[in-house]
């Protein structure tokens, strides 16, 4: 079934927001990844950085046209080009590594590592048609999760812990690996490709490396074995029919779920790639983000990010995590600042927390440091976030269908 045709789409505004995504998932439109690939760029690899991201600018200003004009487009993929210029200067942060914003300056090339405790490889804990998304996402066919291990973040409730605390956790897999694993989730009809983790950014190089190895061949037996390991539900017998071309090109919407807690410069690199964006939005005292999830600066930098989303129209969705205790000081202060700076954004308030790592007391790593939120959310508390969410006409429900 085609996303387009899904009934929540028949609001105006959900439609408007994420029209460019259901336009790719349904193959009306290329992907960015599509586009980029057919935008020449000539650079050397014996160029300094400075120079790559110069070409980049410009290059960026062809993709912003193309898609202004979309219906125009006439694809033609040309080597190299802006795709291969951002495998390249991924390549190069990766060496002195800035993907997020713990600015690490490792070299991961040579086996340093950072925060994430992660050299050059990646892995992968697992991947499915995940029907458990927001229904924009998971629609009829499911949403293509690929769960990346590690992580730039320490949230002491991680509903996630054993992935994003566990840095060998899953198993290695290369760009052409990944690559045959999105392929294999969009024939079997997948909506889209949603990266997550733990968080996906500190794989950056190799979500790249991988998109840039797509092609519209069909997958053999040999590359299916090398990943099927790893397929959760490998034994729900999906067909491998779905029509996934743009004209004859291979075609999926690439989704980025995340803590938005990364560089300007992995901003740049992913706004080449991602039709559709899913940053969390957790903390709004600076207090509580330091206390809860170890990180400094945590709402000015992703909300930074998602200014910049919001100024470039790009198509997201915001998620926040309503926090026993932290209404006042987190919850009610993000419905305000949505209001206020990125009014009409789609933004999905979830109401399932729970205990989970170092907030769970059935846990061995719990810390009675952290019992404010050893406890589910009352339903008084979620009635009241929802009441102050419609008077900031914040717009959630479609979000929490
Ligand atoms: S991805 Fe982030 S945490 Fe990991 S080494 Fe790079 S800058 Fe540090």
């Amino acid at each position: 079934m085609k996303l387009g045709n899904i009934s929540i789409f028949n609001s105006d505004l959900t439609k408007n927001k994420l029209n460019w995504y259901i336009r790719v998932a349904d193959n009306l439109a290329p992907a960015k990844f599509l586009i980029a690939r057919s935008i020449k760029c000539d650079f050397k690899l014996n160029m300094k950085i400075d120079l790559l991201w110069s070409i980049f600018d410009e290059s960026m200003l062809t993709l912003n046209n193309i898609r202004k004009n979309i219906d125009e487009f006439d694809y033609k993929s040309v080597t190299p080009n802006l795709l291969d210029l951002c495998v390249e200067i991924s390549k190069r942060i990766l060496s002195n590594c800035n993907f997020c914003h713990w600015n690490c300056g490792v070299d991961r090339m040579s086996g340093e590592m950072g925060v994430c405790k992660l050299d050059s490889d990646s892995r992968v804990s697992s991947f499915f048609h995940h029907n458990g998304e927001e229904l924009v996402f998971r629609g009829k066919n499911g949403s293509g999760t690929i769960f990346f291990t590690s992580c730039n973040m320490r949230c002491v409730f991680c509903q996630n812990g054993d992935i994003s605390t566990d840095s060998r956790n899953g198993d290695v897999i290369g760009a052409d690996q990944l690559a045959s694993i999105i392929k294999l989730l969009r024939f079997e009809g997948v909506h889209n490709i949603n990266f997550v983790g733990g968080d996906p950014i500190v794989h950056l190089h190799t979500i790249i490396d991988g998109i840039s190895r797509l092609n519209n061949t069909d997958l053999s037996n040999t590359e299916i074995e090398e990943i099927i390991n790893l397929k959760a539900d490998y034994f729900i017998n999906y067909s491998l029919n779905y029509d996934c071309n743009y004209i004859s090109e291979f075609n999926v919407p690439m989704l980025w779920n995340s803590n938005f807690y990364m560089s300007a410069d992995a901003f740049r690199l992913l706004s080449v790639l991602m039709d559709v964006w899913l940053p969390d939005l957790k903390f709004y005292d600076e207090k509580c983000s330091r206390r809860l999830a170890k990180v400094s600066k945590y709402f000015e930098v992703v909300s930074s990010f998602l200014i910049k989303l919001y100024e470039i129209q790009e198509n997201f969705v915001i998620r926040h995590l309503i926090l026993p205790e932290h209404i006042d000081c987190c919850t009610i202060p993000i419905l305000e600042w949505i209001n206020e700076y990125i009014p009409d954004t789609l933004v999905n308030i979830m109401t399932q927390f729970h205990p989970d790592m170092r907030t769970d007391p059935k846990n061995i790593l719990y810390n009675e440091k952290y019992a404010d939120l050893c406890r589910k959310l009352s339903k008084d508390e979620i009635n009241r976030v929802f009441e102050i969410a419609d008077q900031l006409n914040i717009n959630y429900k479609d979000l929490i269908i």
